[in-house]
């Protein structure tokens, strides 16, 4: 089994996600495929497919939010980059063994349909990593 299987999305932190939905679509020629809030984040993202993976803009709903915060300590741009993974729990746990350290001791809800867990900057070159694994039913799966 593969421990990562894809780079699933980039994240990019924007100020106004109108503004950036029209850039993005200009740029890539689609328009974004959904726009969700995640209001445990405190922020609006938005996706575009761009052949197999994705781009996601996020945007902050609350100026002192993580975004708000990373836009204003170091502008807009490149945020995380999410890899996709078969069993996130798993993944989790042997990456703290192999040393990372974990933003997330357990994944939590996500955008789009996913459990996602961040990996700490500091243990990896400076780039937040998310984890991301597909849950088709995310509600189901934290009742259990
Ligand atoms: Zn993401």
């Amino acid at each position: 089994m593969n421990h990562i299987n894809k780079i699933e999305h980039l994240g990019i932190a924007v100020k106004n996600i109108d503004q950036a939905n029209f850039l993005y679509e200009k740029l890539l020629g689609v328009p974004p495929y959904k726009q969700e809030s995640v209001e445990s984040e405190a922020v609006i993202t938005s996706f575009f497919k761009v052949g197999d993976s994705k781009i996601e803009l996020l945007a902050s709903t609350e100026e002192d939010g993580p975004i708000g915060k990373f836009i204003a300590k170091k502008g807009e741009g490149i945020h995380h980059i999410a890899f996709d993974v078969d069993d996130i729990k798993t993944e989790l746990k042997r990456l703290e063994q192999e040393g990372f350290q974990l933003i997330n001791e357990t994944p939590k809800k996500g955008a789009d349909n996913k459990l996602v867990a961040f990996i700490h900057p500091k243990s990896t070159n400076g780039v937040l990593i998310e984890l991301c694994q597909e849950v088709p039913y995310v509600e189901t799966f934290f009742d259990e």
